[in-house]
């Protein structure tokens, strides 16, 4: 499946409080495909959800994020969306500290706490990695 040959539908989807109207590239398996940046901010993958101590808590997938990876080539992979709304916190682990959530939600590159646990693989904010993504295709074209 090449996302950038579906043209693009405008759909509708419910993240279990809003019902968000939105364009995404067609439809797999009746769920909306969005690209990387598309998809409403309250849709996150499995991983994403795990980065800030979430699970989807059972919900069935609303949307598919369709990306292709930056290394070690630009692999497609398509992962399933959930809605942050329906989601539910994971169980805190035990002997974590004040001091090491700070440090985790703390972006390495805009120094800023976030609200939210900075994915572990960059250890960014989703601000800061959108723009280096964003620089690093611009250095790409
Ligand atoms: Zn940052």
């Amino acid at each position: 499946m090449n996302p950038r040959k579906l043209r693009k539908q405008i759909t509708t989807v419910f993240d279990g409080r809003t019902h968000h109207v939105c364009e995404c590239r067609g439809f797999r398996d009746g769920l909306p495909v969005f690209g990387w940046g598309e998809a409403p901010s309250t849709l996150l993958t499995v991983s994403q959800l795990r980065e800030v101590d979430m699970r989807p808590n059972g919900q069935d997938p609303v949307a598919l994020l369709v990306f292709r990876h930056h290394k070690p080539y630009a692999r497609e992979t398509v992962a399933e969306l959930f809605s942050v709304e329906l989601a539910a916190e994971r169980r805190q682990r035990p002997g974590q500290t004040d001091a090491a959530n700070r440090a985790l939600r703390t972006c390495v590159t805009c120094t800023v706490e976030q609200d939210y646990r900075c994915p572990t693989s960059t250890r960014q904010c989703w601000t800061c990695f959108e723009i280096e993504q964003a620089d690093r295709l611009g250095v790409a074209a």
